[in-house]
């Protein structure tokens, strides 16, 4: 049998995962379809509750469905509970399981790049369903520190109260004035915002960003963000968003198939679909 697998959310716009988890089920001779599904919120209950045929693996899930959709499922990882929020939905002989892998995929990027996370004051701008995952990872990582930074601060202060209520922690405007001491001493600043998509925006001004920190952005697309651009000529070490979406795609590949994905498959595939994206 042919199995199904794909990825949900709405308006999907441009996505590399089914460039990249295609190749890795060709490369493993699985045989398995990955397919985006672009679903507006009211078709997606009919479409999760036929996930549990035989023929579904399972599916990624983005936004805006990634929380509103753990109601439909039969259970649910410690990480999707505690963040959330679910980016991979497995079927496991018609039961539906959630679970977050963007926690893994954030935090195997760091370990690639040899940052230690035990010990770090981290800065996090952003307050939505990654910024979770990113807070979740760093707390369980043993950050020292964490200062989260919102636009709307008080979804910053909810985060921080969901997970984080023990640790030296604070909730701050996204504003360079109020963030300035925390980023002169962050060892790690996180853009996990959806600031810097479009081309020269930047969640905050260049010449107030970090010269010593890991400066890392979670937007792949495009790769050098005017946040990563900025940092680096300031003297910061910098990290782009492909590395953890290769990371939390390669740990949703391993829940549906149960074998080690192909990362370097995966990586390359997606910097080629990425490349292709940059060409149109
Ligand atoms: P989300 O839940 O919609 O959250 C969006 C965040 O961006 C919120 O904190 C929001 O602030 C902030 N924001 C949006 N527009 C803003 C603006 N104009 N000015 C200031 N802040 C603004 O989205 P998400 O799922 O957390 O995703 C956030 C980003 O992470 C996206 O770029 C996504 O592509 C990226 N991401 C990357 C990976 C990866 O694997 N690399 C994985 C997941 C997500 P408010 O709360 O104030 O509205």
């Amino acid at each position: 049998m042919r199995r199904k697998v794909g990825l949900i959310g709405h308006p999907l716009g441009h996505t590399l995962s089914p460039a990249f988890q295609q190749a890795a089920f060709d490369h493993l001779g699985i045989a398995a379809v990955y397919r985006a599904y672009d679903l507006p919120p009211e078709d997606v209950p009919a479409f999760v509750a036929g996930l549990r045929a035989p023929d579904w693996l399972g599916v990624n899930v983005t936004v805006p469905h990634k929380e509103r959709v753990r109601a439909l499922l039969d259970g649910e990882g410690p990480e999707a509970t505690a963040v959330g929020a679910v980016n991979t939905i497995v079927n496991d002989g018609g039961r539906l399981v959630g679970h977050n892998t963007d926690v893994v995929g954030f935090r195997d990027a760091l370990v690639e790049v040899g940052f230690a996370v035990r010990g770090a004051r981290c800065v996090v701008l952003g307050a939505g369903g990654a910024a979770r995952a990113v807070v979740y990872a760093l707390r369980a990582g043993g950050a020292a520190e964490i200062v989260v930074a919102n636009r709307h601060v008080e979804r910053a202060q909810r985060l921080l109260a969901d997970l984080a209520p023990n640790l030296p922690s604070v909730a701050l405007p996204l504003d360079a004035a109020a963030l300035a001491t925390a980023l002169a001493h962050c060892d790690l600043l996180v853009n996990s915002t959806s600031v810097g998509l479009r081309p020269g925006e930047s969640p905050l001004p260049d010449d107030s960003l970090p010269d010593r920190a890991l400066v890392y952005d979670l937007v792949y697309n495009p790769p050098q963000t005017r946040f990563l651009a900025a940092a680096a000529a300031r003297g910061a070490r910098t990290l782009g968003g492909l590395s953890m979406l290769v990371g939390q795609g390669a740990a949703s590949f391993t829940l549906w198939t149960g074998r080690p994905a192909p990362r370097e498959v995966m990586r390359l595939a997606a910097e080629a679909a990425l490349a292709r994206l940059a060409q149109r």
